[in-house]
């Protein structure tokens, strides 16, 4: 287990709230960091206290160190669920070892950034995400999930995270070989609905084989073997794909894809989330 996954379990545990009801009540978190000099604010981009205001616009959250005592300030703009991933990834650079000398967080972070290259970033995102889903416990949910994607949707709803921050921490945990894509729509027009897609990004756990590169663009989800169902609202498509479809030098491969697409206003889709496994064997001995 990461580190940071283990420093964010151990504050919990510290803070007597490792098992307590879900979601992981922050407030709880931070009352209990009070006595270590953090002190949580919240501020609207428009009017940011001087302290921040520099650094305020277009940032998730920005952390300001005076005379011993942090002073987290969280931007109340973003949706709630950023918040709570912001708020935990300001406490990971309070806590986390070397992190108290980095002068550049008083500009300000963008948290959940899974591409981003730099290692104190990353370590905060990974401390962000444990300490809002509690690695050793959300493995466990994991198991009782539904499978798949709507398995993310229902571990992102009891702890209150974005789907998307439950869906890579989903395929860190996993014990399957499992991958996540991220794409994004590519606009041509109106009518394109359906592709083609631009990979944003790719996460893959140590057993997935596939390195689905960035920039990758996918014309179209082979409509004849993914079935598109509508779940709440979003769309679904579940089914098989072959990699052939989605990367050069991986011809023949089959993958299970089960994803998500988002956000779905007025008949249009943004961009997808897709969980792939290997289907060939398709073993779902992980939730039995
Ligand atoms: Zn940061």
């Amino acid at each position: 287990m990461y580190e940071e996954f283990m420093a964010a379990e151990d504050l919990l545990d510290r803070a007597g709230l490792l098992d307590t009801n879900l979601p992981i009540p922050l407030d709880s978190v931070i009352e209990y960091l009070a006595k270590d000099g953090l002190e949580l604010h919240y501020y609207d981009p428009k009017l940011a206290p001087e302290s921040v205001k520099n650094a305020a616009y277009g940032v998730d959250e920005v952390l300001h160190w005076k005379d011993g005592t942090a002073a987290l300030f969280i931007n109340q703009s973003r949706p709630r669920t950023r918040q709570r991933f912001s708020l935990c990834h300001g406490i990971g650079h309070f806590l986390l070892p070397y992190h108290r000398e980095l002068n550049y967080l008083a500009r300000g972070c963008n948290t959940m950034r899974p591409l981003t290259t730099k290692p104190y970033e990353r370590q905060a995102d990974r401390f962000a995400a444990a300490l809002n889903m509690p690695p050793t416990r959300f493995r466990q949910d994991m198991k009782t999930a539904t499978p798949g994607m709507t398995g993310i949707l229902e571990l992102a709803s009891s702890y209150s995270a974005s789907i998307e921050s439950a869906a890579i921490h989903y395929v860190g945990l996993a014990e399957v070989p499992c991958s996540l894509l991220r794409l994004d729509l590519v606009k041509i027009g109106p009518g394109s609905r359906d592709g083609p897609y631009k990979v944003r990004y790719q996460i893959r756990n140590d057993q997935f084989p596939f390195l689905i590169p960035s920039g990758l663009r996918i014309e179209k989800f082979p409509d004849e073997i993914v079935d598109w169902k509508p779940w709440q609202g979003q769309y679904m498509p579940e089914g098989l794909v072959y990699l052939e479809s989605i990367g050069p030098g991986q011809v023949g491969r089959e993958v299970a894809l089960r994803s998500y697409t988002y956000p779905h206003r007025a008949g249009v889709l943004g961009g997808v989330l897709a969980l792939l496994f290997l289907a060939k064997p398709l073993k779902w001995a992980f939730f039995q």
